[in-house]
């Protein structure tokens, strides 16, 4: 079993055995992965952006860090599985689109920035 595959029945078993799938609806998983989305942005926030990086990659700085991304994870894998989507499979699937829509002829050292990019690199 792979550390994916693994993890996500992990994840299964402990909302399983705590019942809690009866709240697992789309909506509530995805304010739920946007809450602990703020939670992350909470940790950079006042934070000059030349001060982030190191805080939050040593001590209790990276302990918080790495709790916060594990639950937006976590949302963000009970909201796919919400809505019958393969994260691996989405994620390939994408990134093999935008190989093709960002060439690295084109592309290496530029930022698909709005204004060269309108929709972005993640739309
Ligand atoms: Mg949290």
């Amino acid at each position: 079993m792979d550390r994916f595959t693994e993890l996500h029945a992990a994840l299964h078993d402990f909302t399983r055995r705590r019942d809690w799938g009866q709240y697992h609806d789309p909506k509530s998983l995805l304010l739920a992965l946007v809450g602990e989305v703020g939670e992350v942005a909470e940790l950079m926030q006042w934070t000059r952006e030349a001060d982030v990086r190191a805080d939050l990659s040593q001590g209790d700085g990276k302990a918080q860090i790495s709790d916060e991304l594990a639950d937006v994870l976590m949302y963000l894998m009970l909201l796919a599985d919400a809505v019958d989507v393969d994260l691996i499979e989405a994620t390939h699937a994408k990134l093999e689109r935008n190989e093709a829509r960002f060439p690295t002829s084109q592309r290496q050292g530029n930022a698909p920035s709005h204004a060269r990019h309108p929709r972005g690199i993640g739309r």
